[in-house]
């Protein structure tokens, strides 16, 4: 049983790995990202509040984020471990799970950082297309599906995430400089940070995460 976070900015390439690490461990994937998006799909009001702030790259406000990973974490099937990947993003998010892990007995058993340059970011993100059914991650120019705008896994539709234009990709990147690489220091001073170069592509990556895994 492993309980893990993923860490990294946006495009650092962590929705791929954390569906890699599932299918391999056998893990629940829990993404706030995802969450909010299947909120946002269905039209409940939390979808309606988290679609405000996402559009313009904002972080939606911890009270409610921490609210949902608490319903998530407390479910039976995450004794099996659990991958968060997008949870924490703030001190309080962490702070709150740390306390909330501690109460359900499911502590976090490492954080697996993903080091990738501003740079590179940029350029996965503005070109990142998304399958509307599966929610597989294609690139328009290194990750092509075999036929164009639609998805080599179930056929759907391939989409643009309306948060991956420029201007709301500019603010997650502040978002993630000022409040969620902070929490690297945070995790390393307890011992469970591990971090990996993002660059080395994803399936290597995956080997090389695969191999730390299976020794912890
Ligand atoms: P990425 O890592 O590519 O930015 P995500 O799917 O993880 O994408 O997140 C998309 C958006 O969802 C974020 O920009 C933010 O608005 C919201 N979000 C996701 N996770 C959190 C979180 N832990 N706290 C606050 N907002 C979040
Ligand atoms: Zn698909």
């Amino acid at each position: 049983m492993k309980n893990i976070i993923l860490m990294g900015a946006p495009g650092a390439g962590k929705g791929t790995l954390a569906k890699q690490l599932k299918e391999r461990f056998k893990l629940v994937h829990i993404s706030t990202g995802d969450m909010f998006r299947e909120a946002i799909k269905a039209g409940t009001e939390l979808g309606k509040l988290a679609s405000s702030y996402m559009a313009k790259g904002d972080l939606v406000p911890d009270e409610v984020t921490i609210g949902i990973v608490k319903d998530r974490l407390s479910q039976d099937d995450c004794a099996k471990g659990f991958i968060l990947d997008g949870f924490p993003r703030t001190l309080a998010q962490a702070e709150a799970l740390d306390k909330l892990s501690n109460e359900i007995n499911r502590s976090i058993d490492v954080v697996i950082n993903l080091d990738c340059d501003n740079k590179e970011l940029i350029r996965r993100i503005s070109g990142r297309r998304v399958c509307k059914v599966c929610g597989a991650p294609y690139h328009i120019e290194t990750m092509k599906p075999k036929v164009d705008g639609i998805c080599d896994l179930c056929g759907g539709p391939l989409f643009q995430r309306p948060d991956d234009n420029e201007e709301a990709l500019k603010v997650r990147l502040e978002h993630y400089t000022h409040d969620t690489k902070p929490l690297l220091d945070f995790y390393d001073s307890k011992n469970l940070l591990v971090s990996f170069d993002s660059l080395v592509g994803a399936e290597p990556l995956f080997d090389e995460v695969s191999l730390l895994l299976h020794k912890i």
